[in-house]
């Protein structure tokens, strides 16, 4: 049915097994993503997809199973050669889960299969990379992928075409009942010999119909209260500034009201949605 990131089908993959650490914790993910309705859904998308999307139930109660932590990811210098990186980043998964790296991928929807896939030129670029993790929490991938950045443009690494992106991590859990894929999209920045990545967007497709994961604020740095009533605990976020802010008598009421301003930011109400499980 539907869509999904990254048809297997015209993907050109190297499967390189790779070691990975216990199992550990399996229980805590990070807790400030959510999924939420995507905005900025491809505009190739079938009218029939975009209505399903708007329906879904999974936008706001789904589990999510593989995470990356989008901020630790970075290119490590490996020293006895200069110019070759590699990518380093914590992750979490609670099932079995493949991840695949691409550098310089398109984001390509075919219409006749109806399905999302990645190009990689294969003239230009280092081919998709598979490897393979078992459960467990703050994984670190570390000293696979390696990439020679000297060999690309700053244009290239800045994304600068909008529609190469630099860097593509897909992570796919092991599972019968909910397939997912997640998928975050990086740039990479440049600043005198430094090289860092920037997270442009996450992707995650649930049974093959694509969120957008956007990240939630205020969720636990600011309390768990409620910031109107302060008494009950905090359970709706607010769209689009993403403030989690709300319990969901407050919520009620601030959806009549003629207003409909965020109480932390006073920017307008789009949409107030139920936090998902994995932000609770
Ligand atoms: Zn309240
Ligand atoms: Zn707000």
């Amino acid at each position: 049915m539907g869509n999904c990131v990254g048809n297997s089908s015209r993907r050109r993959s190297l499967d390189h097994s790779s070691n990975s650490s216990r199992a550990r914790n399996q229980n805590s993910l990070p807790q400030n993503t959510i999924v939420v309705i995507s905005e900025q859904q491809n505009s190739a998308q079938p009218r029939a997809n975009r209505a399903q999307l708007q329906n879904s139930p999974e936008a706001n109660q789904v589990q999510i199973d593989s995470t990356i932590y989008k901020a630790t990811a970075k290119l490590e210098n490996y020293p006895e050669n200069p110019s070759i990186y590699f990518l380093d980043f914590l992750f979490s998964t609670r099932r079995n889960c493949r991840i695949t790296i691409y550098y310089f991928a398109k984001d390509i929807f075919d219409p006749i299969q109806n399905t999302y896939y990645f190009y990689v030129d294969p003239e230009k670029y280092p081919p998709p990379e598979s490897h393979y993790f078992e459960p467990g929490d703050r994984q670190h991938f570390s000293h696979l992928s390696p990439i020679e950045i000297g060999r690309f443009s700053d244009d290239e690494l800045d994304f600068k075409d909008k529609k190469t992106f630099p860097v593509i991590i897909e992570m796919t859990p092991e599972s019968e009942t909910m397939p997912q894929i997640l998928t975050s999209y990086f740039k990479i920045c440049k600043s005198e010999d430094q090289y860092s990545l920037t997270c442009l967007r996450q992707k995650i497709s649930i049974n093959g119909v694509i969120h957008e994961l956007k990240d939630l604020y205020g969720y636990k740095s600011e309390g768990l209260e409620c910031s109107i009533c302060l008494t009950e605990k905090k359970e709706m976020v607010v769209l689009p500034c993403n403030h989690a802010c709300l319990c969901a008598a407050c919520a009620e009421h601030l959806k009549a009201d003629a207003k409909k301003l965020c109480p932390i930011c006073r920017g307008p109400i789009r949409q107030i949605l139920k936090l998902s499980e994995v932000s609770a």
